[in-house]
């Protein structure tokens, strides 16, 4: 069964990603089966997305629910869930106005729009560049491959778009270096994801913020991976003395189901007018009823105390680790938001967990990444600590 559907994937799926050879067939919580029956503690979360795990039954009927009575209508027309989630994200945050999309990607190409529009709506063109991060991550459309400060990410797409400038994450002097009266935002992730679980240094987004608002930057979270609960608070921009004035949101809003969400202070919200950006599937209520739903089993069960709680062991369990194997260089990480780099590669460590029933993530080829649901338990915390602790021994 799993050869069969690996061989036919491989003859009719793009070959876009280096897969894993097991074939997923169900989950529950933080537990996956494969075909062959074998079981997985999942600290992969689909990277980050399933932030209350798999197969949740809350959510399924609120899916469920919806489908029997509308999948779809066009954004021409209100729906109950759609205004009922942007309320929602709009009384837990700083946002006055929410658009909603698909995906993160989507998400960060509304900001990178709006800015843009909102600096031309004030005649002020030639402010338009817009200064990242190196090391950052903000999709693969072609406005958000070309936010990514990762010449990886990049190459083979020439020419790609202009008007983005790159700055080291965690220097104020040089964001302040680069900032100049053609610069209209800054876009950055409040911890690194994708980059390497990189964390910002006590300070940095507060100079972040101030060099913005001294300048009349704007300020874009990309809270895509770090948002929804996953660093212990419900967005990342609540560990500091900071509000953004745009903040996008995606992969743990629907817990597996695609959206995306960018959201805005209302005053730069309104540079968007009728006509000037859509998306046929943004909001649909289907999707959006299930996505309320998981911030609501969020809020009901404090899914962030719990995150939290369980972040703060997890680390302090990967930092005893540490200790013990010297192939560990760091342990960082903000909640359930963790990376371990390693003086090795990480993917012999990714197939060695796997072998033994737990799904880690692996980064910038040496940083192991932990990203589990939030509602991971401690015993399935020390599960993995062992089976890391018995592959370690055998690097020293
Ligand atoms: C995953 C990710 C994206 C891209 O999201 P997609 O849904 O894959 O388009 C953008 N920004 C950050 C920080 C991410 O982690």
């Amino acid at each position: 069964m799993n050869n069969d559907i690996i061989s036919r994937a491989d003859t009719v799926i793009a070959t876009t990603y280096k897969r894993f050879p097991i074939v997923i067939e169900s989950g529950r919580g933080c537990t996956l089966w494969d075909t062959e029956g074998r079981k997985y503690t999942d600290f992969v979360a689909g990277i980050a997305v399933c932030c209350l795990g798999h197969a949740v039954p809350e959510i399924a009927r609120a899916l469920s629910r919806q489908a029997e009575r509308l999948f779809h209508v066009s954004n021409l027309y209100y729906t109950v869930p759609q205004v009922e989630l942007a309320e929602w994200l709009v009384k837990h945050s700083f946002a006055d106005r929410v658009f909603f999309c698909n995906s993160g990607a989507e998400a960060n190409e509304a900001a990178i729009k709006l800015v843009r529009k909102y600096f031309n709506d004030r005649k002020e063109t030639g402010r338009h560049r817009i200064i990242a991060m190196e090391q950052s991550f903000h999709g693969r459309t072609f406005a958000t491959l070309s936010a990514t400060g990762q010449e990886k990410i990049r190459k083979g797409f020439d020419p790609i778009l202009t008007g983005f400038d790159f700055v080291p994450f965690n220097d104020v002097e040089a964001l302040k270096r680069q900032i100049n009266e053609d610069t209209c935002a800054v876009m950055i992730e409040a911890v690194q994801g994708e980059g390497g679980v990189r964390c910002p240094s006590p300070g940095y987004i507060e100079g972040v913020r101030k060099t913005c608002d001294e300048t009349g930057t704007l300020l874009i979270f990309d809270e895509v991976q770090t948002g929804i609960g996953r660093t212990g608070r419900l967005f990342a921009y609540e560990h500091f003395d900071v509000t953004p004035d745009i903040m996008t949101l995606a992969k743990a809003l629907g817990n597996g189901l695609p959206i995306g969400a960018m959201t805005a202070r209302e005053e730069i919200a309104r540079a968007f007018q009728p006509g000037s950006h859509a998306s046929t599937f943004g909001g649909t209520p289907v999707i959006t009823a299930a996505a309320l739903e998981v911030l609501r089993t969020i809020e009901r069960e404090n899914v962030l105390g719990h995150c939290r709680e369980m972040g703060q062991y997890f680390k302090a369990q990967l930092k005893d680790l540490q200790k013990r194997h010297s192939v560990i260089a760091e342990v960082r990480g903000l909640g359930l938001m963790l990376g371990m780099t390693l003086t090795i590669e990480g993917m012999p460590v990714v197939q060695a967990c796997m072998e033994k029933g737990f799904l880690i993530n692996c980064t910038q080829e040496k940083v192991l990444r932990f990203v589990p649901p939030l509602v991971i338990s401690k015993a399935e915390i020390d599960g993995l600590i062992a089976c890391l602790d018995g592959i370690f021994q055998g690097y020293s």
